[in-house]
């Protein structure tokens, strides 16, 4: 039986995993897509401490290979089913019929991106609305390409396709944006950048491709945006329903689990964004990924 199984491999996951194999616990890692997780798309981390200026892949590549380095055993595959408990020990089973038996388990799935849930979002995904500036921003070189949202990604996105793009909108519901100032100043600068507040996508309109964003403000004055993209930078959910029924999840689905990372079960601890915290960042990942694994492995 191994002694911790780790599920996610972002940057919470991959401390886990590091800090768990140097206490000399055997670790397996669940991982359904690439590993590093959601940092992966960011061009240019500034905020990480000592590595300013880093791209998301660069970091998170990094992250893997010393996470490969110390020991920890990679099985790429989405877990779907976890039964058992501390006493009798943990299984896991994959969508792909990947299996593992576990003393102790570290939640660390993470979060992914909020979708608009208005007509038309499935249809033309792919065809002009994206949820990854940089995976897909290079097929609107020279192009127009708006923005939906105004956290820190939705920013950095429009300052990454600013780059790319002839012409970048950036819609907002609100007058003011909720991302740091530093990259609010850094996205004003940009000529070529035109800012739509305080309003919300409310249609999306094309033929076999997107034309046209129908934008709605807070007193229902409508207006309709020429563009050839969408990237939707509106937030992000967590993705845990395959633990209901093991620990305790708020009514948003995040692990309820406080800063010592221990959730209401024996042997389960959650860490990083997938677990109910305020602060959503890097280091706080990392953090979490260092606590979840010292506790467990104490176990
Ligand atoms: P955030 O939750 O920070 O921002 C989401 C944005 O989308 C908000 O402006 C919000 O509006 C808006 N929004 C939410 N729901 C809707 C909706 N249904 N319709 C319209 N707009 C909506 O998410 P991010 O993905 O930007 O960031 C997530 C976390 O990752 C944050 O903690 C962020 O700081 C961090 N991050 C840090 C980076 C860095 O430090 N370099 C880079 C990227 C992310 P409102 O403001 O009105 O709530």
């Amino acid at each position: 039986m191994t002694d911790i199984a780790v599920i996610g491999a972002g940057t919470a996951g991959l401390t886990a995993a590091i800090y768990a194999r140097r206490a000399g616990r055997s670790v397996v890692v669940f991982e359904g897509e690439a590993p590093g997780g959601q940092i992966i798309n960011t061009p240019k981390v500034d905020n990480f401490p000592a590595m300013p200026g880093i791209s998301g892949y660069e970091y998170a590549n990094k992250l893997y290979e010393q996470a490969q380095d110390q020991g920890a055993e990679f099985v790429f595959d989405t877990v779907r089913k976890v039964e058992g408990s501390y006493e009798e020990g943990f299984r896991l089973t994959g969508e792909y019929g990947s299996y593992c038996e576990a003393r102790t388990l570290i939640i660390a799935t993470g979060v992914k991106r909020r979708q608009m849930g208005i007509d038309g979002e499935q249809e033309y995904a792919g065809r002009g609305i994206s949820y990854c500036a940089t995976c897909d921003g290079a097929f609107f070189k020279g192009k127009t390409a708006a923005v939906f949202g105004g956290g820190n990604t939705a920013v950095e996105d429009a300052i990454y396709l600013a780059g790319i793009c002839s012409k970048v909108y950036i819609i907002h519901r609100r007058l003011q944006f909720r991302a740091d100032q530093a990259l609010v100043d850094e996205l004003l600068s940009y000529d070529n950048v035109e800012t739509k507040l305080p309003f919300t996508v409310s249609g999306i309109n094309g033929r076999k491709t997107l034309e046209s964003v129908t934008l709605t403000s807070i007193d229902g004055h409508e207006e309709e945006l020429a563009t050839d993209a969408l990237f939707v930078a509106i937030g992000l959910i967590p993705d845990n329903s395959v633990f209901k029924d093991l620990v305790e999840l708020d009514p948003d689905g995040y692990v309820i689990a406080d800063e010592d990372c221990e959730t209401s079960v024996p042997g389960v601890f959650a860490a990083g964004d997938c677990r109910v915290k305020e602060i959503r960042q890097l280091v706080t990942a990392a953090s979490d990924g260092a606590t979840a694994a010292i506790r467990a492995s104490r176990l």
